[in-house]
C-alpha cells in the first residue's frame, strides 16, 4: 500500500531535494509504474542504477541479463519530458495550488513551454478519466435528480451591456450526487435537437431533469426522462412545484470563475475550453475545492491514483 506524503512531509524528509528519493516516492504513490514486464523475455524488469549515461536519471528498468532496458519514466505523465522528478514534485503541488504556468514556471526555474504541457496533460488525464473506454461517463439515472441549464461563457461585448460573446455551454448537476456535467454546445447552437442529444450523451435515461421554460428542453418526457419545470419569470422557485435549478446557477458562477482563474486569458480555442471544463468536472466529482484540505488532498493522494489509474 503506498504511503502518500504532504508536501511539509516532503520537504522535511529531504524527498524534495533528492533525485533519487523523489524517484523512489513516484514509484511508491504509482506516479512512475510500480514494474515493467518484458514481453520478449516474458518476466518482470528489474529497477537498476544506471551509470551510464544513458538513462539520465541513474536508474533504469532491466530485464535479468540486461538485454533489454527500459526508462523509469515509460508510461507515464514524464514519459519523454526535460523535468527532474524534484522539479516535477514542486510543480505539482504548484499545480494543485491553482498557480498559473508562467508563475510555476518562475518558481521552480522551468521552462514556460515545458510547465504548460505538462499541466494540460494532467488535465488531459482528468479529462480522460471521466471517460469509460473512451465514452462520457453519464450520471443521474432512476431516482437521480438532475438541473440542467445552458450558460454563455465568455466576455461582454466591449465590456459593457448585457451582450455576451462567447460559448453557449450545457451544464447538468446532481443533487443526489453532486456530480456534474459541462459540455460545449455544438455549433454553438442551444436548439432542441442540439439540447436533446447533449442530454442524451450525458445523463441516464430514467432521472429526474430539473430546467427552465426554455423551449429547448420541450421533448424531455417523450425521451425517458421525468421532466419538470420552473418558470423563471415567476421567480426562481416554482411556487406550486418548489421547482428550482439555483444549483446549477451557483455551479455556472464556480465553473466560470474557474476558467477565469489558472487558465491564463479567455481562451477561444475549443480544446482549451473542453479540457478545463473537464477539469472542473473532475475536482467536483472528487469534491475538491479551493480548501487548504482539497489541495493537500489532490496533491497527496487523488493525482498519484488518477495517475496510475490512467497509465495502468
Ligand atoms: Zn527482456
Amino acid at each position: 500500500m503506498a504511503t502518500f506524503l504532504s508536501y511539509h512531509d516532503l520537504q522535511q524528509q529531504g524527498i524534495l531535494y533528492s533525485e533519487a528519493h523523489a524517484l523512489q516516492y513516484l514509484i511508491n504513490v504509482g506516479i512512475l509504474r510500480p514494474h515493467q514486464y518484458c514481453e520478449e523475455c516474458q518476466t518482470y524488469m528489474e529497477l537498476k542504477s544506471c551509470p551510464t549515461a544513458r538513462y539520465s536519471d541513474g536508474y533504469n528498468w532491466a530485464c535479468p541479463d540486461d538485454i533489454h532496458l527500459l526508462s523509469v519514466r515509460a508510461d507515464s505523465v514524464l514519459h519523454r519530458r526535460k523535468i527532474s522528478f524534484t522539479s516535477f514534485l514542486h510543480l505539482l503541488w504548484l499545480f494543485c495550488n491553482r498557480i498559473s504556468v508562467s508563475d510555476a514556471a518562475r518558481l521552480v526555474s522551468s521552462n514556460i513551454k515545458t510547465v504548460r504541457t505538462l499541466f494540460t496533460s494532467l488535465r488531459q488525464c482528468m479529462a480522460e478519466d471521466l471517460l469509460d473506454n473512451g465514452v462520457r461517463r453519464k450520471i443521474g439515472g432512476p431516482g437521480h435528480i438532475i438541473e440542467i441549464d445552458e450558460s454563455k461563457f465568455g466576455r461582454r461585448k466591449y465590456n459593457r451591456g448585457r451582450r455576451v460573446v462567447g460559448k453557449w455551454i450545457l451544464g447538468g448537476y446532481c443533487r443526489t450526487t453532486g456530480e456534474c456535467f459541462l459540455t460545449e454546445c455544438t455549433n454553438n447552437k442551444r436548439d432542441h435537437h442540439t439540447l436533446l442529444r447533449l442530454i442524451k450523451q450525458n445523463v441516464l435515461p430514467g432521472t429526474i431533469i430539473l430546467t427552465d421554460k426554455w423551449k429547448g428542453y420541450n421533448s424531455l418526457s417523450h425521451h425517458g426522462f421525468i421532466h419538470l419545470v420552473v418558470n423563471h419569470r415567476q421567480g426562481f422557485v416554482d411556487p406550486l412545484t418548489g421547482v428550482h435549478t439555483n444549483t446549477c446557477e451557483g455551479m455556472w458562477f464556480h465553473a466560470k470563475k474557474h476558467m477565469r482563474q489558472g487558465h491564463g486569458r479567455t481562451r477561444v480555442d475549443s480544446t482549451a475550453v473542453s479540457i478545463a471544463l473537464c477539469e472542473f468536472v473532475w475536482l467536483k466529482k472528487f469534491g475538491l475545492t479551493r480548501s487548504d484540505s482539497s489541495i493537500r488532498q489532490m496533491f497527496n493522494r487523488d493525482i498519484p491514483q488518477l495517475m496510475s489509474r490512467v497509465f495502468s
